[in-house]
């Protein structure tokens, strides 16, 4: 196997994304790659313009519609201004968070538009990660989580446990559909367990 250059972190919010993200990165650094951390929403300095745009508070502001146009325009800012630069120049891309994240989210609120946004995705991203790991836990203690982290600028948003319940099965059912993309990782241990395991990977 190819060494993967393009590494993504899913899973519902609490499941400890930015925290493996970072541990991964620090652990690739101190094996001497070049790596770089980014995130989605956001990633570049577009995408986090169009991140402040959408994210009003105001559920009136922009239509179902137009509110994935603008994050497909956003993760098209982050490919093009951050991922694509980074691995033409060698790099390694951890991504906390990448279009996964959009499939289920739109998927457990609007499904509907799903089709709209695999198709977005394949016209104007086109990109997979060569990996993705996504951290499967219990929805109630990983709400918990969140709701103890104070940080604004990785900000919580409580959706209710049914809702995380519904998420949850959204990355269970991608990983089992995506099985040469996806590793499932068990996020009910400590943050280094969970670290190890995903070292161990490459
Ligand atoms: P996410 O990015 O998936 O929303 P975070 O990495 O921000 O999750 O973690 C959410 C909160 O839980 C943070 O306060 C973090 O320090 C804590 N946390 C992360 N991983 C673990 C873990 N394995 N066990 C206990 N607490 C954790
Ligand atoms: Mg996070």
């Amino acid at each position: 196997m190819t060494t993967p250059k393009f590494i993504t972190f899913e899973g519902i919010d609490g499941s400890g994304k930015s925290t493996q993200s970072r541990l991964f990165a620090d652990h690739l650094r101190a094996q001497g790659h070049d790596v770089i951390l980014t995130r989605e929403p956001g990633g570049s300095p577009g995408a986090e313009e169009i991140r402040q745009l959408v994210l009003t508070g105001d559920p009136d502001r922009w239509s179902a519609e137009t509110e994935i146009l603008l994050f497909t325009a956003a993760r098209r800012d982050h490919l093009e201004k951050t991922i694509q630069p980074a691995l033409a120049a060698g790099k390694i891309v951890i991504c906390d968070r990448f279009a996964d994240s959009t499939r289920v989210y739109q998927g457990a609120t609007r499904g509907d538009l799903r089709t709209m946004v695999d198709s977005l995705h394949v016209l104007m991203i086109g990109r997979e990660p060569d990996l993705t790991f996504i951290i499967d836990m219990d929805p109630a203690t990983a709400l918990e989580r969140g709701l103890a982290r104070k940080s604004g600028e990785d900000r919580f948003e409580d959706f209710g446990l049914g809702f995380q319940e519904t998420l949850r099965h959204g990355f269970l059912a991608l990983a089992h559909a995506h099985p040469n993309r996806c590793v499932l990782v068990d996020g009910n241990r400590t943050p280094e367990q969970i670290a190890s395991e995903i070292a161990a990977h490459l």
